[in-house]
């Protein structure tokens, strides 16, 4: 799929940014939609997501020192046990990058060495009643996101340790981006995401989730149009045209983090939905196999209105499953 770099970027759109007040959080609002989303997250790589701390592992007769993967202790009956997870703020970042890229969002965390190159009005939103999609639903300065996503814990067993190659940072240091991120007219290309790969084997030990793992993931919404929760679910890669695999955490130019979401049940509290399936507000409902199927496609075709389909047919190419048939470099790029 690739020649030399492990990435793409998925080019801006053509318009401004898409700008406009959020619904809120203060109050469920009955006319939008509130509830919870239950998925299943199947791992296709080993996914790391570090704990921040390295530590001393056994690997057969060897001590290795190894970079740990996240965990909490969860109760178990009466004792507490180490499970590994993946943070919710982890996959969260993750969908938010998807998010920015599909829909005329801003790019938030502009560091000052960018900002000369991106698009006009591109930079990140600062007025509460002007937010981009992405802000409005994850949230921005001095506003709260509509959305929250629990941690997914590994079942038991899911710990493999690996070694990847190290990475290497491109052009640290250097002023300005580096020409590879810029087009001929000198703005910035997009924004970047790795292909998926089979991981590279190396000499920097990671304690990881492995291969073939199935943690289960919930996200919880409040207040969205239709549309938004289209959006969500199009940027979990569920919609029905563009189904692909996410990656998340780190180490994603050397072949981890590829995760693929199947979605399991809807929860509709107080919304239209609700309204139409029970004929009473306040009532919750849920919607599971092919129920869940048709809200899918009605949702994430109403979310036609805020994405752009050039952005997301991109970003389906570079998320294609297929990457998974090649395997991450081995050396710095
Ligand atoms: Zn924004």
């Amino acid at each position: 799929m690739y020649d030399e770099k492990p990435y793409d970027f998925i080019g801006f759109p053509n318009r401004s940014p898409d700008r406009a007040k959020g619904a809120g959080q203060d109050r469920l609002q009955p006319e939008l939609l509130s509830g919870t989303l239950e998925l299943i997250m199947h791992t296709l790589t080993p996914v790391h997501v570090g704990s921040g701390y390295t530590d001393f592992l056994k690997a057969g007769n060897q001590e290795t020192q190894a970079a740990l993967q996240a965990s909490k202790r969860v109760r178990d009956g009466n004792t507490l046990r180490r499970r590994y997870l993946i943070p919710g703020s982890s996959v969260k970042g993750a969908v938010r990058s998807i998010v920015e890229a599909i829909t005329r969002s801003c790019v938030r965390v502009v560091q000052d060495k960018y900002r000369p190159y991106l698009p006009q009005g591109y930079s990140g939103c600062v007025r509460v009643d002007q937010l981009c999609p992405a802000c409005r639903l994850f949230g921005a300065q001095d506003y709260q996101g509509h959305l929250s996503f629990e941690d997914a814990v590994a079942p038991p067993g899911s710990l493999v340790l690996l070694g990847v190659p190290l990475l290497w940072t491109p052009a640290r240091g250097v002023r300005g981006l580096p020409p590879r991120y810029l087009d001929r007219r000198d703005t910035a290309k997009g924004r970047k995401f790795y292909f998926h790969a089979k991981f590279a084997q190396g000499a920097d030990a990671r304690a990881c989730i492995k291969t073939d793992a199935e943690l289960p993931l919930r996200i919880h919404f409040m207040n969205l149009e239709e549309a938004e929760l289209g959006v969500l679910l199009t940027a979990l890669g569920l919609h029905p045209a563009y189904r692909f695999p996410i990656k998340l955490g780190g180490g994603k130019p050397v072949g981890l983090g590829t995760v693929e979401l199947e979605a399991q049940s809807l929860k509709l509290l107080h919304g239209r939905a609700a309204l139409q399936q029970t004929g009473r507000l306040g009532q919750a409902s849920e919607h599971q196999g092919d129920a869940l199927k048709q809200l899918i496609q009605r949702y994430t075709a109403k979310a036609q209105a805020l994405i752009e389909e050039p952005a997301l047919k991109a970003l389906a190419e570079v998320y294609a499953k297929e990457g998974l048939n090649n395997t991450a470099p081995a050396e710095p790029y």
